[in-house]
């Protein structure tokens, strides 16, 4: 690990799951569970095709690309993927019964592979409730700490198995040489599972409701709030069901730290909606020149050099300058951008840059 942050756990208490939760369960007969991988990926087809977390691939995705063999072994991660997120807590304190069935559900459907259920150790509820699933070497519930971005599965991945190591090193020939396709880290036979679509899973085979997802609600001078909404609602029409008015303020998804802003007039609940932030709009604080503490250096997790990306990108000079293709490496934690002491915006210029570099666009072109 080159770096990553302990921001602590969040001070809020973990929110009661909405009251209109069980009453909005209809009094249906449950549907059979999948028998096998093919019927797995039928169900997925049908009631979530699409990732349910920002950072995690659609499990549809990650069980066909590889259809001939089964996995070696699922990744429950059950750690917060932004330091704010209250999602795999409230899952546990309020849904565990729904999530621990999708889960099992899967595992069953996939051959019965080895599972690793990961969980922040600071965490000691989350912990001993999946300690009970813990069974003679098949399944077991790893603790970790929880240094964001500690739950990014590239990140969890080289913690918990022995995986290639996915800094500049990686990426690099033996002579230093940037490679023109930089690999990414693959586990070919190994899936994550995210927590809530095991949720989406177990609640739809008991209730055969779907299209619904909580989400983390923070507005400015209050504690979070979970709330279930309607997949495709648009954004501000879920504020202002909750009495809140966009009107002067930015709408932040999916964390302070990675998140993006979005025009909640145009934006809609999506399955990877895991959170929405209210805060008033002010003028952005202009940067100053670079000071040269090298801190964005030491706190990449990927072993980039967040500067000299940057100065590649201005065109700057009197920096060192990195090749663009490096921004392939990046993964998007915002962590460069929050240590820098000079308010530059890396972690937006390297998503710009890595986002040109994927779709082939040359400068200027
Ligand atoms: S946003 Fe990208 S470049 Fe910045 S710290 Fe995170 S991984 Fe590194
Ligand atoms: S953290 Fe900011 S000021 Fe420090 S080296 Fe990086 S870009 Fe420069």
């Amino acid at each position: 690990m080159v770096g990553g942050v302990y921001f602590g756990q969040p001070a809020w208490k973990v929110p009661a799951w909405p009251g209109a939760y069980a009453a909005a369960i209809p009094d249906v007969p449950p549907e059979p569970p999948p028998a096998d991988r093919a019927e797995l990926v039928e169900l997925l087809r049908r009631i979530c095709p699409d990732r349910t977390s920002p950072w995690t691939a659609a499990l549809l995705e990650q069980i066909t690309a590889r259809p001939d063999s089964p996995p070696r072994l699922l990744i429950l991660n059950l750690l917060a993927l932004q330091p704010e997120s209250l999602l795999p807590a409230a899952l546990t304190r309020n849904a565990a019964a729904e999530v621990a069935a999708g889960w099992r559900i899967i595992r069953a459907a996939l051959g019965h592979p080895s599972t690793i259920i990961a969980v922040d150790r600071h965490d000691k509820t989350t912990w001993c409730h999946w300690r009970r699933y813990a069974a003679g070497g098949q399944v077991r519930v790893r603790a970790v700490a929880a240094r964001y971005p500690q739950g990014h599965p590239r990140i969890l991945l080289r913690s918990l198995v022995d995986g290639p190591p996915v800094g500049a090193g990686h990426w690099r020939s033996r002579r230093g040489e940037p490679k023109a396709q930089p690999p990414r880290f693959a586990a070919p036979d190994i899936i994550m599972l995210d927590p809530l679509l095991c949720w989406v899973l177990g609640t739809f085979l008991h209730t055969r409701r779907t299209g619904v997802r909580p989400v983390q609600v923070f507005s400015s001078g209050s504690g979070p709030r979970l709330i279930l909404a309607q997949v495709g609602t648009s954004v501000s029409a879920f504020l202002e069901s909750l009495g809140l008015s966009c009107a002067g303020q930015w709408c932040i998804r999916n964390g302070m730290l990675a998140g993006e802003m979005i025009d909640p007039q145009a934006a809609r609940i999506q399955w990877d909606t895991d959170m929405l932030s209210l805060c008033p709009a002010v003028e952005p604080e202009a940067g100053t020149d670079c000071v040269r503490c090298g801190w964005c250096v030491e706190a990449c997790p990927v072993g980039l050099n967040p500067v000299s990306l940057w100065a590649a990108a201005e065109k700057r000079v009197g920096l060192a300058v990195a090749d663009p293709r490096e921004a392939a490496a990046c993964m998007d934690c915002g962590l460069c951008s929050y240590v820098c002491p000079a308010r530059l915006p890396l972690a937006a210029t390297i998503r710009t840059m890595r986002q040109r570099e994927a779709a082939g666009v040359k400068d200027g072109g």
